[in-house]
């Protein structure tokens, strides 16, 4: 078996010091990370001095320059800022009380990304709860006319994939203002989108579409849902809700890109990024800091073990993923401009926990030579060598290039932190971190040297 991947990754003749050599390689790679912790570095810097990063925002231009120095620091031949333009996301004073025979109780709440602010003075409206949008529909407009609707809706916490499970649960996010709006609601609030049941709101992207009814929506903490539904229980309930937020026009933000020139086939890209915007409740440490120091510790890694690579390694960390992917579509609009041919592109877009592996799309052959690797780096627990997978700034890539990786993080407890004010430098454990970062480094490395 040895033997084999020898021949597959290294494309010459057979030798057994080849394999060590490779293997030692990938061990500094793992020391280095480990006993530097320069991504841990960095991101404790983006999260703690810099801050959240939501769109539109001053900060994330701040992100934008800082990971620039750092790329030059590091050895980058170049590093440029790439101009985009972004909605400016703006969030005030936001709360809402539910009120139920004479009591009265404050619920978490946090406005979603993207909507309109409630009238000054706030509204107030009887509650009507939904497990669904079939619930939904099935009350029409005379069960929902002049309320707000409460979507009592979860992640279906018994997959095994929390991102299958995030995946089903976000259409209410996305949608539920737009489909109450039509009939009339005057307002949404749903249950944050997490698998913790804590007391903190998780924002995220909404749309109200083609839409010309836009109301207000919110998420409420995992508890204050628990609480909406028990007062439900026990007869009609109004909610008072106030969201100060809005979306101010636009502003200009930047994609950082750097570039380490390979020396044997500089043409050939070897994308690897994340992106650079948060949301803007807490400090975007696992979603997407730690992806942007991830793809940034690849090429630092590569050379502080000494490593010249063949390929040109580009890190990338695009502007407003969260709530548009502008970064991701500037950057795709220019490549196939300029010709650019992305030989591999990679995302980190799964937060910092342990490393389990990678998500593959490929081309047969390709993806059966990937997987010899696992050998390699089965030892440093990746195990995971999946078909599909890449991110989501990734897909403006797609049919025009054809080779895409996903690193894979465990990722039981990502949507923890995902979106809400636990999403801070404190969410994240440095040695996983850097776990990640090398087990991104190794793999390029092994793919540097294939054909
Ligand atoms: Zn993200």
């Amino acid at each position: 078996m040895k033997i084999l991947a020898l021949s597959l990754f290294l494309g010459c003749s057979v030798q057994v010091s080849a394999q060590e050599d490779a293997n030692n390689v990938i061990k500094a790679i793992y020391t280095e990370a480990l006993g530097e912790q320069q991504g841990y570095k960095w991101l404790h810097y983006m999260c703690t001095a810099i801050g959240p990063r939501p769109s539109g925002s001053e900060a994330a231009n701040q992100a934008a320059r800082y990971t620039k120095q750092m790329m030059l620091e590091a050895g980058a031949d170049t590093a440029w800022l790439q101009p985009v333009e972004v909605p400016k996301w703006y969030r005030g004073t936001e709360w809402s009380k539910a009120y139920a025979g004479g009591d009265s109780v404050s619920l978490p709440t946090t406005a979603l990304g993207g909507s309109v602010p409630t009238p000054k003075e706030g509204l107030k409206a009887e509650v009507v709860e939904v497990g669904s949008f079939e619930e939904l529909e099935v009350l029409g407009k005379d069960g929902v006319e002049g309320k707000i609707v409460f979507y009592n809706t979860y992640m279906d916490h018994s997959l095994i994939s929390t991102f299958n499970a995030y995946g089903g649960a976000v259409k209410y996010r996305w949608a539920g203002a737009m489909e109450a709006g039509k009939l009339g609601a005057v307002a949404t609030v749903m249950r944050s989108v997490t698998l913790l049941r804590d007391d903190l709101p998780h924002t995220g992207a909404m749309s109200y579409g083609d839409s010309e009814v836009k109301i207000p929506t919110a998420a409420v903490s995992w508890q204050a849902a628990d609480r909406l539904n028990q007062m439900l229980e026990g007869g009609t309930v109004e909610l008072e809700l106030f969201l100060d937020c809005g979306v101010q026009g636009t502003a200009t933000n930047y994609n950082m890109i750097a570039d380490f020139k390979g020396s044997k086939k500089p043409d050939e890209i070897m994308l690897v990024g994340g992106h650079i915007d948060s949301w803007d409740l807490g400090q975007g440490a696992q979603d997407d800091g730690a992806g942007c120091v991830h793809a940034m510790q690849v090429p630092n890694l590569m050379k502080k073990v000494g490593y010249k690579n063949n390929r040109t390694v580009r890190v990338v960390l695009w502007a407003n993923e969260e709530f548009g992917l502008d970064g991701a579509k500037e950057y795709a609009r220019w490549a196939k401009s300029e010709g650019v041919y992305h030989w591999v592109a990679m995302e980190s877009d799964a937060g910092g926990d342990v490393p389990r592996g990678f998500g593959i799309s490929a081309n047969d052959t390709l993806l059966e030579q990937v997987r010899t690797f696992k050998e390699l780096l089965s030892p440093y627990g990746l195990h995971v060598f999946a078909q599909g997978g890449g991110g989501a700034d990734l897909g403006p890539l797609r049919g025009h290039d054809d080779f895409f990786i996903g690193y894979r993080p465990e990722s039981q407890r990502y949507f923890d932190f995902h979106h809400s004010a636990r999403d801070n430098i404190n969410a994240i454990h440095p040695r996983s971190l850097e776990m990640g970062a090398a087990s991104m480094g190794a793999l390029f490395y092994l793919l540097d040297n294939l054909d």
